[in-house]
């Protein structure tokens, strides 16, 4: 069954930004588990139509948003994959909730089992709670640190008071492209809760070859390569260049990209007033991999703590 769900996920986000639907109700795989009273959400393209749309268009970005009619959303709610509300919390709920999630539910072998089936399948649902839990799992316990000339707290970026994001498109943009706002704690949260009701798929022998080829790629990019620039060495996956960009961040954040100097969440958190972009006049990418030159490489260490089956490939270095 897993085998027929990428299949079909993979076929739904090749055509969809044609616009064309699969009439096919799919529903992968449920093992029944009930996870804080609720199902793990469906990923069928009949499911993810009413979202996507919501966000997207054939022209790209809706703005503002078109908010599908009952009961096609009240369907998708059910479907798990939108909301009716989100959230507001304060910043030290923010970040006592994101450690809990971490130290209570989540293991590296989880993570490495979804990014690398990820990979190959194209489920980008899948594959950025690789980030995510790097930078959960160095989230310090802190109490809001002001910071002059910024509103959000010093170390994380949150506001003291009550703050929400819309869960809506934080779903849609963790679905199309495996998040965007990736060090932001609200998608951090949202990330690693809707990990939890996501539904799974195993990680084969295939899907290990591709990581570790993933790995190979970026290692032995040239000197002079950027994170823009490398992108195109990574067409080996099924994928767009908005989803190989994404993947480079990802993996700049999760810390197995190094730049010099600018490291990324796998030792330490990084505050927010310590993520400073390179002095350039146009910068297009966000920290940590805005700093990142082929000469920098990859992690070893790393990938060897948060990809261990990956590493046990043997890519090159
Ligand atoms: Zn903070």
């Amino acid at each position: 069954m897993a085998i027929s769900v990428r299949r079909m996920w993979s076929r739904f986000t090749s055509i969809a930004g044609l616009g064309f639907l699969l009439a096919i109700r799919v529903r992968p795989k449920l093992n029944g588990v009930e996870i804080d009273g609720r199902f793990r959400y469906y990923v069928g393209p009949q499911a993810l139509q009413p979202l996507f749309s919501t966000f997207w268009s054939s022209g790209g970005w809706r703005r503002p948003p078109v908010m599908p009619g009952e009961p096609v959303f009240s369907s998708a709610v059910r479907d798990g994959v939108m909301f009716r509300e989100s959230p507001r919390r304060g910043h030290d709920e923010w970040v006592s909730e994101i450690r809990r999630m971490v130290q209570q539910r989540l293991t590296v072998a989880q993570i490495e089992v979804a990014f690398v089936a990820s990979l190959g399948s194209r489920r980008l649902d899948l594959r950025s709670a690789l980030s995510s839990f790097a930078v959960a799992r160095v989230l310090p316990r802190h109490a809001f640190l002001a910071a002059e000339g910024r509103s959000g707290c010093a170390v994380c970026g949150l506001l003291e008071g009550d703050s929400a994001t819309d869960l809506n498109v934080l779903s849609f943009e963790r679905f199309k492209w495996g998040g965007v706002r990736r060090t932001n704690l609200h998608y951090v949260h949202f990330d690693l809760d809707q990990f939890a009701r996501a539904p799974s798929l195993s990680m084969g022998e295939s899907d290990l070859e591709t990581a570790a080829h993933l790995i190979s790629v970026l290692s032995a990019a040239d000197a002079i390569e950027t994170s823009t620039s490398v992108e195109k060495r990574l067409s080996f996956l099924p994928s767009t260049q908005a989803e190989r960009l994404t993947l480079v961040d990802i993996l700049g954040v999760a810390g197995v990209l190094a730049p010099r100097d600018h490291p990324g969440f796998a030792r330490e958190f990084v505050s927010v007033v310590k993520r400073d972009q390179p002095p350039r006049h146009f910068v297009d990418r966000s920290y940590p991999v805005s700093w990142w030159k082929g000469s920098d490489g990859v992690d070893a260490e790393v990938v060897s703590e948060m990809l261990p089956n990956t590493a046990a490939r043997k890519f090159s270095l």
